[in-house]
């Protein structure tokens, strides 16, 4: 007996099953250059270069109080500069705090005024967050910054164009902490190592997503990273590792 011809109504399904997983990829490639901390498909983007003997500590979230100052008083007792990307709302209220920092040699940068998901944002909305934090760390410091990281790493190209136009250049990661989970010192410091290794494997150097500070307010807490940090620094200072800020690698 000959195979019956496909039905239309088979075929249609056939179609409407090609179609649903073209979009469903489609979605996936946008989603990951939106997303993906090292992803360059969005435009280019500062990670980190194939020098596996550096790695580069950054903070996000503060100023956060208690929490940034034992964290500096640990990459001060270390000798250690590190990246910090702050909240320009938080900058507002502790602009002593952000000035100490500086004052300690560490490097900072944009993390947006109020910390919104950018990629979905109005390109108004965009500009004001960029331009407004831009003027509260200007207004602490007295000099303009020149390196941004959007929050939750998520971008389009109007978000890096926007930040190049305002005189940063954006900075994602390629290892994450696990930070902002309430985990122990212990794993955070387990992420860190395994990223770190991973990237050495790959000949790169490592860029360290960290958090001193938490979106939704001063005083979130963050002693598990300021320890993780003290634990990180014992065992990789000593090995000859040299840790830079990210303007080192622009
Ligand atoms: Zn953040």
């Amino acid at each position: 007996m000959p195979h019956a011809l496909p039905t239309a109504a088979a075929v249609l399904t056939t179609t409407a099953a090609a179609v649903l997983a073209t979009t469903a990829a489609a979605a996936g490639a946008l989603a990951y250059a939106a997303l993906y901390p090292d992803s360059q498909l969005f435009g280019p983007v500062l990670v980190a270069p194939a020098k596996p003997d550096e790695i580069a500590l950054t903070y996000d979230d503060g100023p956060n109080d208690a929490a940034t100052e034992r964290l500096l008083e640990v990459l001060a007792r270390h000798d250690v500069h590190a990246t910090f990307f702050f909240i320009g709302n938080f900058v507002r209220q502790r602009p002593a705090l952000v000035r100490q920092v500086a004052a300690a040699g560490h490097l900072i940068g944009n993390h947006t005024t109020t910390h919104p998901w950018l990629a979905w944002q109005s390109a108004a909305r965009i500009r004001e967050e960029l331009s407004a934090c831009n003027k509260a760390l200007e207004d602490a410091l007295g000099n303009p910054v020149h390196f941004f990281r959007a929050p939750h790493g998520a971008r389009r190209p109007y978000v890096l164009r926007t930040a190049r136009e305002l005189g940063l250049t954006p900075v994602q990661w390629n290892v994450t902490a696990f930070d902002w989970n309430p985990i122990t010192p212990e794993k955070i410091a387990a992420h860190v190592v395994r990223g770190i290794t991973r990237n050495q494997q790959r000949h790169r150097a490592s860029n360290v997503l960290l958090h001193d500070g938490g979106h939704l307010g001063i005083g979130q807490p963050r002693m598990g990273t300021v320890e993780a940090t003290d634990c990180l620094l014992q065992q990789y200072k000593p090995s000859g590792i040299k840790f830079v800020t990210v303007a080192t690698w622009a």
